[in-house]
């Protein structure tokens, strides 16, 4: 079975979803850098220090998730246009076209996923 992937579409699905982890990334107060903006105001919900500290402490934990998500899609936008896009990264193999759609920032086969 010989399914080829869609990079039009996948493209576009990675575009999508770069809008969308950015613009969470902006509703928790940061940039596409993944720094703090200090725009979001917590305000007086987490005015008590233990309180604000443990929902910074989240928040940066949820900017990470989403810069890492970030780059994924930026490193799988790059792979479109060098043309490796859906090769696996470890064996060189096809990732194969059901992962690719599953997964449109996927590296590497589920065969050395698993191996990972
Ligand atoms: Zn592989």
């Amino acid at each position: 079975m010989t399914a080829t992937i869609d990079l039009e579409a996948a493209q576009i699905t990675l575009r999508e979803e770069r809008d969308r982890v950015v613009s969470q990334m902006v509703d928790l107060g940061a940039d596409e850098s993944g720094e703090l903006t200090g725009a979001v105001d917590y305000g007086d919900a987490f005015a008590d220090g233990g309180a604000a500290t443990a929902e910074r402490t989240e928040v940066l934990g949820l900017v990470e998730t989403l810069k890492q998500r970030l780059d994924d899609i930026d490193a799988a936008v790059s792979k479109i246009a060098e043309g490796t896009y859906g090769t696996c990264e470890v064996c060189g193999k096809d990732i194969g076209h059901d992962r690719m759609e599953f997964l449109p920032t996927s590296t590497s086969c589920v065969d050395c996923k698993n191996k990972s």
